[in-house]
């Protein structure tokens, strides 16, 4: 059985592998939706409300925070001013983001994803499976 479930993150980025525009400090509303294939147990898989208590902190970890990739030279500034951030070990891609949201869900969760999509606009959005 396939549960699918929405989450939702706000949050600045900039990509410098991107472009001049995405290079930018920016922000969006990150949509990810998360596919769980999961066995019955009895008339049902597991509550959706235990998926949430599982996922949710992974996703609210990001949530209103600068994500920037950890060599971003932002970094030390943010740190000499002691402003919060979140560095991580990649380029903020939606690429990145949805593999290393995958990834996290399934090691930390237990929960057998199977599909992540993570959209950055209401038009644009990136899908990772395995
Ligand atoms: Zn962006």
């Amino acid at each position: 059985m396939k549960i699918q479930k929405t989450y939702h993150f706000y949050a600045a980025h900039r990509n410098k592998e991107a472009g001049e525009k995405c290079g930018r400090i920016h922000g969006h509303t990150y949509d990810v939706v998360c596919v769980f294939d999961l066995k019955m147990n009895g008339a049902l898989t597991v509550l959706f409300s235990d998926i949430d208590a599982k996922v949710e902190p992974i996703i609210k970890e990001y949530d209103h925070y600068f994500l920037l990739e950890e060599n971003d030279p932002l970094c030390p500034a943010l740190d000499h001013l002691n402003e919060p951030y979140k560095a991580m070990p990649f380029a903020t891609s939606a690429e990145n983001m949805a593999i290393w949201l995958f990834n996290r869900i399934k090691r930390e969760t237990g929960l057998n994803i199977c599909r992540i999509e993570l959209a950055e606009t209401k038009s644009s959005n990136v899908i990772y499976e395995q």
